[in-house]
């Protein structure tokens, strides 16, 4: 059977033209489909199209425009299990993990669907006689959506909805090795009868499209998550045009563990940050800072739990994680885990790539552990992507506090401790936008901020309330009656 060809979307129309190929990562014998290669002019046209369609859109009622996003929502929940099982084969998280991902995505449309019957705004006492006062919230314009493929239908969803409940018109574009799962909503949008060049959709080369984007004369604002080199270039762009601009970024995350806390509980844990969804999450655990009364204890009992995980193809029962997402991820995770070899000595598990059966069909990397890791080596420095974890010994909860936030990053860190005296510590010390306590460092909700701190991110908050700071404006007015 031929694979599904995958149109872009601008103006209402899916636009045909040349393409590329997405490949399941677990089984690169599986094409997944294959997507258009949107050109410079498509982008443009892309651009135009949500500029044009964006005076109606706007002055829609926003419980209107809710009552769509719902459709949204419906329309992805009957497509619930086929969105998983596309997820796991073209970005390899596990088959639970990514359907758990597929409901996260509906419950943010629905989430913003609602807030299209608030749209709360101060409305306050005048100082003066007979006026009446008060702000409310106007959209932005034409809103640029790039996304990264580690979560490839989440954050599409968690920048689509509150931009389009705002009242903005919006294009996304996908990461070239997951771009299905958004391009199911951009489906989902369509059916639920969002009007034509509210949404559109171009996938293809980042650098070739980015530019394009940032230089579309409609633009008004990027909303970008991925890689922070990118990142960088598209704030130096954006400040040239003063677009307004939001970035979520890397990470080196952090997890201390105390010598009090609840030791099963905190190597659970500290496995699941580090190694679920193959250590591709922005808020996965890369470094464990284990105070060093219990260090030998615990680094036994998480190289014993790690190396029970089951490696392989996440469409099957029973796998704990699956392949590296590309060969290139497979390559950064494998260059790394050499210089690791060279900084900290052999690892105490992993440590290479997995070979023989069905292995040879993918991207699968061993979860490997790196003991006795210092401050200065590079692989407690710099961001991996991949199911490569340090660990690293501390005095005492300062040691760990300093080494915790002694990075440029600050997405999210983590303590395990039953002292809540040290819990509170943790929160007012710890550099990071996502702090958990007894519980993994990834896995956060959408009813709260998400976003990082220092070099991780750049802009407003998503997620939650906070996202709508981003895609909206205020508009205050003084009434004299
Ligand atoms: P990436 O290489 O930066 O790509 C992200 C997106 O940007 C993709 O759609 C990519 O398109 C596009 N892009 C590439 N070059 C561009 C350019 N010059 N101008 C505009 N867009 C461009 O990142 P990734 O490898 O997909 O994702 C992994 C990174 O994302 C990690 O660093 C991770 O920490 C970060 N991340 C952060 C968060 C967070 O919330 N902080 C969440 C998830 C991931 P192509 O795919 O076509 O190259």
């Amino acid at each position: 059977m031929p694979s599904p060809t995958f149109q872009n979307y601008i103006d209402g129309q899916w636009v045909a033209g040349k393409t590329f190929e997405n490949i399941n990562p677990a089984d690169t014998s599986d094409l997944v489909g294959e997507f258009v290669s949107g050109t410079a002019a498509d982008m443009a046209d892309a651009v135009e199209a949500a500029s044009r369609a964006f005076p109606a859109w706007s002055a829609m009622p926003a419980p209107a425009r809710g009552a769509l996003l719902y459709r949204v929502a419906d329309g992805l929940e009957r497509k619930f299990d086929q969105l998983g099982e596309e997820m796991t084969r073209e970005e390899g998280k596990t088959l639970p993990e990514a359907k758990g991902e597929v409901r996260r995505a509906i419950n943010i449309f629905r989430y913003f669907a609602g807030e299209g019957s608030r749209m709360p705004g101060p409305v306050v006492a005048s100082e003066r006689d007979r006026v009446h006062m008060w702000a409310q919230r106007k959209p932005v314009g034409v809103v640029g959506l790039i996304t990264p493929w580690n979560f490839p239908i989440a954050i599409p969803a968690w920048k689509m909805a509150p931009a389009l409940i705002c009242g903005n018109t919006i294009v996304v574009k996908p990461a070239s090795v997951s771009p299905l799962c958004a391009w199911r909503i951009v489906e989902a949008c369509r059916e639920a009868g969002i009007p034509k060049g509210v949404v559109n959709f171009v996938a293809g080369s980042g650098a070739t499209l980015g530019k394009a984007l940032i230089e579309a004369p409609a633009l008004r604002a990027v909303s970008f998550t991925g890689s922070c080199g990118v990142g960088e270039w598209l704030h130096a762009e954006a400040s040239k045009r003063r677009l307004r601009i939001q970035l979520e970024m890397g990470g080196k995350n952090p997890t201390i563990v105390l010598a009090d806390a609840n030791f099963e509980q905190a190597v659970e844990n500290t496995v699941n940050a580090a190694f679920f969804s193959t250590g591709q999450k922005c808020t996965a655990t890369s470094r464990v800072i284990v105070e060093g009364a219990i260090y030998d204890r615990f680094l036994k009992a998480l190289v014993a739990r790690t190396k029970k995980l089951k490696v392989g193809n996440g469409l099957e029962a029973g796998i704990d994680i699956g392949p590296a997402v590309d060969q290139s991820q497979l390559e950064t995770n494998l260059r790394y885990i050499e210089i690791g070899r060279k900084e900290a000595g052999e690892p105490s598990c992993g440590g290479h790539r997995l070979t023989g059966g069905d292995y040879d069909k993918g991207f699968f990397v061993a979860p490997t552990i790196f003991a006795n890791v210092t401050e200065k080596m590079t692989i407690a420095r710099e961001e991996i992507f991949g199911p490569v974890l340090s660990v690293m010994r501390a005095r005492d909860f300062e040691d760990a506090m300093r080494i915790a936030n002694e990075i440029p990053f600050g997405l999210s860190s983590s303590i395990q401790t039953s002292n809540i005296s040290r819990v509170f510590e943790f929160v007012e010390q710890a550099e990071a936008g996502l702090l958990t306590v007894n519980l993994p460092s990834a896995g956060v909700e959408y009813q709260l901020p998400f976003g990082g701190s220092k070099d991780s991110s750049f802009g407003p908050k998503e997620q939650g309330p906070a996202a709508m700071e981003f895609y909206s404006d205020w508009k205050t007015i003084y009434l004299k009656y």
